[in-house]
């Protein structure tokens, strides 16, 4: 039996409903910053898909556009403004910054308690500890559409296949907070096939197109595909062989239409949790 399609789309239209709904019953407006630093197109489209998501759900969103040779020290002032700006619940400088910024340090400079993406150090180690606040938006994402699958990650062999601090890291920590029994796979990882063959649960964010095949998954496995990988021929696919993995999965995510429109929403979700922990 082919596996079930998890729907990413239409969980991630609900979620923004719940959301819209909870922010017209707490008798304010959230507010989400976002600054854009440079002309990057693919950004462009990211910052106005948010900005849109964020004022449908009742969000109050400002997109502050800064010029690409910007300073260091003159993003860092932006950010410590928003930090003081009582309007402001939620921060987000949109990445990749161009070459002359430090983009960890301007992370630094975040308020953690409006850093909406959970990548300030000490929401980082909020989430290490197994107490987390705010975390990053697409590995909680994830969290959802696992839970939407029916999968119960407690006991579970979960297998993580990336490490970066977006999506890989977090990810390992939110399912060892579930209690999943976690590995974390990466390019220096010796046999990754056999790793992915004992996974339960597969999330695979390597960045590399259709690099898990589906001799590679246990069958009945759920397999979240976060991976977004444009081929020669301008097709957009994900780090999973789809029509191999959709023989052998119990569940699996699509390219497009999985993980990426859980990312929004779990944007708003942080945003809307940000605001009502600063009131609390
Ligand atoms: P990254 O390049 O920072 O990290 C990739 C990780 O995969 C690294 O840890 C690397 O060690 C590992 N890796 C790379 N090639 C490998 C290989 N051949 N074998 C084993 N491990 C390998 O990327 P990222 O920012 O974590 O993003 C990963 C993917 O997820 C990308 O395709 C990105 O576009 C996508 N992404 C999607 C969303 C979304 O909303 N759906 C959000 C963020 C990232």
């Amino acid at each position: 039996m082919p596996a079930r399609i998890l729907d990413g789309k239409a969980l991630a239209a609900r979620l923004r409903a719940e959301v819209a709904e909870r922010v017209a019953a707490c008798g304010f407006r959230p507010g989400l910053a976002v600054l854009l630093v440079g002309d990057n197109p693919a950004s462009a489209v990211y910052v106005r898909n948010k900005d849109r998501a964020a004022e449908a759900a009742g969000i109050a969103a400002r997109t502050i556009r800064l010029p690409a040779d910007i300073t260091q020290e003159a993003l860092e002032r932006e950010i410590m403004a928003l930090n003081e700006d009582l309007a402001v619940d939620a921060i987000l400088v949109q990445m990749p910054l161009p070459p002359q910024l430090d983009p960890r340090a301007a992370i630094l400079r975040i308020d953690p308690s409006k850093d909406v993406d959970g990548f300030h150090p000490l929401n980082v180690g909020r989430l290490a500890e197994g107490r987390p606040f705010l975390v990053p938006c697409t590995p909680r994402g994830v969290m959802r559409l696992l839970q939407e699958a029916g999968c119960e990650p407690r006991g579970a062999r979960a297998l993580v296949l990336g490490r970066s601090g977006i999506v890989g890291r977090p990810m390992a920590a939110l399912l060892l907070a579930a209690d999943a029994t976690v590995t974390v796979a990466h390019s220096r990882t010796r046999d990754l096939a056999g790793e992915c063959r004992r996974a339960d649960i597969l999330v695979a964010a390597a960045g590399r197109a259709q690099l898990v095949r589906g001799d590679w998954i246990k069958p009945g496995a759920v397999v979240i595909d976060v991976g977004i990988n444009r081929t020669a021929e301008g097709k957009l696919v994900g780090d999973v062989a789809f029509a191999e993995a959709l023989e052998v999965a119990g569940a699996i995510t699509p390219v497009p239409g999985g993980v990426g429109p859980m990312t929004i929403a779990c944007l708003l979700e942080n945003t809307l949790h940000a605001a009502l922990a600063r009131r609390s």
